[in-house]
């Protein structure tokens, strides 16, 4: 018999694990439809750490990346804890060690607010001004901002191939005039790609006139690759298109396979403080990352069958309070499990 595939849950702080409880129930339904998967929660977040010291211990992290396929996470990040030393040894480790270079965000039309946008956002993830290399002296602060040739390459071949198969343009965001060392090799991997993918409309564009473009008119726009920072920024603003932090999805994965545990989804918001533990939250940016979760690991009817269970839900007028609806997290979470097909 195949070996399950092995799904590591890390609920984290917050609304992690409000959304992520909201996940459950489809991974049971998967499994009751015959896909092979077995999960293990972990327990690493804020709490653990206050209570022990322990972020994520060693042994957690080589547990996860030899004996584990996935992790679905929901989020890190405590007001009690302001540095935020926890999250980066968490959530930051897992993306770097991992080596889960590519962060895919789409943008799926049918969660379109204003004007029908069907964006991909791919944003590198392991480095570039968040490699957290830096240093405070008197009236001095500096951050450093490192991109290596292999990671700018991956992401970038993860993005033109998608464009490829797609067919549909692609966006590289930079500043290279001004950050001409980094931003300048990603001009030169991306203008080396350019060349051998002749059937991709790619173009690059200073990231400052794209962010206006954007706003003013984002229906041209197809793919949009940046690096760690201007991607957060640009993935943040496309969440607003289509209703705002609390849909967006996003998956984390490294294409060159480095490890056994090459995956993490999670939605792009964040354990969102001003809401947790009052059933506030939106699930829907969970659940589409779980559906992203689904497709990559080959379970296409069911990651399928779950964004149309989400679409045909919001078409129905079931929102939580930041859609202007009234749903709590829980029945948010319900209104689209009984769609399932
Ligand atoms: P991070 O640094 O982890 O990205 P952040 O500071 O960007 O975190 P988020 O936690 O993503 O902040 O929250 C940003 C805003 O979006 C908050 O006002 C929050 O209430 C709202 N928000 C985030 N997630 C959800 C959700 N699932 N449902 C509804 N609103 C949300
Ligand atoms: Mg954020």
């Amino acid at each position: 018999m195949a070996q399950p595939i092995r799904i590591a849950l890390i609920p984290g702080d917050g609304v992690g694990g409000e959304v992520l409880a909201e996940a459950l129930p489809c991974l049971e339904w998967a499994r009751n439809r015959g896909r092979a998967l077995e999960t293990v929660t972990f327990p690493y977040g804020a709490d653990h750490y206050l209570a022990t010291g322990e972020t994520l211990p060693d042994s957690a992290f080589t547990d996860l990346r030899d004996h584990f396929d996935a992790i679905l996470f929901g989020a890190v990040g405590d007001p009690r804890v302001p540095d935020g030393r926890h999250a980066e040894e968490i959530l930051l480790r897992l993306r770097r060690d991992l080596e889960l270079t590519v962060n895919f965000r789409p943008c799926p039309p049918f969660l379109s607010v204003a004007r029908t946008v069907d964006i991909e956002v791919f944003r590198e993830n392991t480095e570039g001004s968040y490699c957290l290399q830096g240093s405070t002296e008197v009236g001095r602060a500096v951050d450093l901002s490192v991109h290596t040739e292999p990671a700018v390459r991956r992401l970038l071949q993860a993005a033109f191939a998608r464009a490829a198969s797609l067919g549909r343009p692609l966006t590289l965001a930079h500043k290279a005039n001004v950050l001409k060392h980094g931003h300048g090799l990603w001009m030169r991997v991306f203008e080396e790609l350019r060349a051998a993918h002749p059937e991709v409309n790619a173009r690059g564009m200073h990231a400052d006139a794209l962010l206006c473009a954007l706003v003013q008119d984002p229906t041209p726009f197809g793919l949009i690759a940046a690096d760690n920072y201007l991607g957060d920024l640009i993935s943040d603003l496309c969440a607003a298109f289509i209703g705002g932090m609390g849909v967006a999805p996003s998956i984390s994965f490294a294409p060159h396979r480095p490890h056994r545990c090459a995956v993490l989804a999670e939605p792009v918001h964040g354990s969102a403080p001003d809401i947790a533990g009052q059933g506030l939250a939106n699930p829907v940016g969970m659940l589409l990352s779980t559906a992203l979760l689904f497709r990559y690991l080959g379970w296409e009817p069911e990651a399928a069958a779950l964004e149309t269970a989400v679409s045909d839900a919001l078409a129905a007028g079931a929102k939580t309070r930041d859609l202007g609806g009234t749903l709590s997290t829980a029945a948010m979470g319900r209104a689209i499990r009984e769609r399932f097909s």
